[in-house]
């Protein structure tokens, strides 16, 4: 099993092991078996990577440059779209339209940090004084810790490896053990666009060992992780003992707000949208509706009506509109949480159960579930339950929607439905997240900073913000007519 890439070369790991199986979340039969690294590789690929920082051409190859590497590997990501789609689908079981517009959204992302690479030199400051130059330059952070999770898995390392490789960094990374394989695609394609050895190294495996391997590891200077909170909390705590730079990106409990004087069914529509694409495994998912009271009735029976119609399948099929969760174990958290839902009193409208159909047995599945009559003392309203799960609450006036919509830890994203433009406004200044959309769901944008407030992370991925995670910034100063200053004149010692 040579899929660990260390130093430009494809190896095994440095201790024995069995490797560990992929699965099929749709049928649970086993796709492949992949190495599993230790805390010895990470050793290796740290090592790689900073020598690679510290002596190797990648830093110092001009911005133009890198750029145009970083734009090769968007061509090969679209050269190789259909397979990269398959094997994500495979891997996740997203159905395949979803995966495909993955491929397409990471090569715009990769293409964004291509033109980005050479667009900034710096600035000249101001110095008050014509016998001094200042100017700030960026320079690259040095030896970045990647580590992504399995739902998102080549975007989530897309976005952090294309501004990073843009800013002249290099990288030991590590998607997640449940869905590796369009990593391992990813880093082929690194290869072959010419990006030198030691510049990208992928290790695989759990994140107890090797995860923590890496956030610990001396030669490490930022890590950068996406994933779940507590994990978060514990990168955090491990990174602050070597003053590392952090930037994480991690759960949401995103409030889409409904008011009775939007379209009513394009609300529906997107709300259906917003919780149950993917399965609802989308940090940014739409898992809270708040709707106001004069609409509550009918857009819960609708929602709940359309929930029902969504066709469950294998992600391969042209035909299916949504796919199994993502391995046994998610799925059982997630039945946890339906259970929670039910004990403390929300009212099922659709789905709370595995469906019945023989041919999805095999699988994950979950069927698309509608609580109503909820309140934010509820457990389904408060955590993160990453699976095909909406909570519907109430409210009444502007003021209380908000309070709502704001009430939780997190911070990630949320959407407003109105077709009054003031209130639109209003509403979006109002919530405290870090994307609002209002009369949509989902869009994201590369140019755009993508992050959370509160507990949804620390940083910004994307736009001109997810570059500067990847840049130290350095001012350089200079005297160009130095002469003595005088400022101790020697007024007499004190011996
Ligand atoms: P986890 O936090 O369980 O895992 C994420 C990654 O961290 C995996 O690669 C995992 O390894 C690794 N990891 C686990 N423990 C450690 C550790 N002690 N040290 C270092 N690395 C570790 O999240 P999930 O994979 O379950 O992903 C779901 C979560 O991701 C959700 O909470 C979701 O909201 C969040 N997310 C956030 C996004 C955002 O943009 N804010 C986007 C997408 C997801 P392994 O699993 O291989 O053992």
């Amino acid at each position: 099993m040579n899929d660990l890439f260390i130093n430009g070369s494809w190896v095994s790991p440095a201790l024995a092991s069995e490797g560990r199986e992929v699965l099929n979340p749709f049928d649970g039969s086993v796709l492949t078996t992949v190495a599993e690294a230790s805390a010895a590789d990470v050793d290796l690929a740290v090592s790689a990577a900073r020598h690679a920082f510290d002596t190797g051409p990648w830093r110092r190859t001009s911005a133009r440059e890198r750029g145009e590497i970083v734009r090769t590997i968007a061509a090969y990501l679209q050269r190789d779209k259909e397979d990269i789609a398959h094997t994500e689908t495979l891997d996740t079981g997203k159905t395949l339209a979803e995966a495909r517009t993955d491929v397409d959204d990471v090569t715009a992302v990769f293409e964004y940090y291509a033109n980005l690479a050479d667009a900034d030199a710096g600035r000249m400051i101001d110095t008050g004084s014509d016998t001094a130059v200042s100017r700030v330059v960026y320079e690259p952070v040095g030896v970045c810790a990647m580590i992504a999770p399995w739902n998102y898995p080549l975007l989530q390392m897309s976005w952090k490896l294309a501004p990073a490789l843009a800013a002249g960094n290099t990288a030991v990374i590590k998607p997640s053990e449940v869905t590796p394989l369009s990593t391992v695609h990813l880093v082929r394609i690194i290869e072959e666009a010419g990006v030198p050895k030691g510049v990208v190294n992928l290790v695989l495996g759990s994140g107890a060992e090797v995860g923590d391997a890496m956030v610990r590891h001396r030669g490490v200077d930022l890590v950068s992780f996406t994933g779940g909170l507590s994990t978060g909390q514990r990168i955090m705590a491990t990174a602050a003992e070597g003053v590392k730079k952090i930037a994480l990106e991690l759960g949401g409990k995103n409030p889409n707000v409904v008011f009775a004087d939007t379209d009513f069914d394009t609300a529906v529509d997107y709300a259906l949208a917003a919780a149950f694409f993917h399965s609802g495994q989308v940090c940014s998912a739409g898992s809270r509706l708040i709707v106001e009271d004069a609409i509550h009735d009918d857009f819960v029976a609708e929602l709940g009506r359309r929930a029902d119609l969504i066709r469950l399948g294998n992600g391969l099929a042209e035909d299916t509109e949504s796919g199994p969760l993502v391995s046994a174990e998610h799925r059982d958290k997630v039945e946890g949480y339906i259970a929670s839902a039910r004990a403390e009193g929300a009212r099922l409208v659709a789905g709370g159960s595995r469906p019945a159909d023989p041919d999805l047995q095999a699988g994950y599945f979950l069927r698309p579930t509608v609580f109503a009559d909820c309140t934010n003392a509820m457990t389904i309203v408060r955590e993160e339950v990453f699976g095909p799960v909406v909570s519907v609450e109430r409210f009444r006036t502007e003021a209380e929607a908000i309070a709502l919509a704001n009430d939780t830890e997190y911070g990630l994203a949320g959407a407003v439905w109105t077709n009054d433009a003031s209130r639109a406004q209003r509403v979006a200044a109002a919530l405290r997240h870090g994307t609002i959309w209002i009369n949509d769901y989902h869009p994201y944008l590369p140019q755009a900073e993508w992050g959370g407030f509160g507990k949804s992370g620390i940083g910004r991925e994307l736009g001109h913000s997810g570059l500067d995670e990847y840049r130290e910034a350095k001012h350089i100063y200079q005297n160009i007519a130095p002469a003595p200053m005088r400022w101790f004149k020697g007024a007499g010692g004190n011996k």
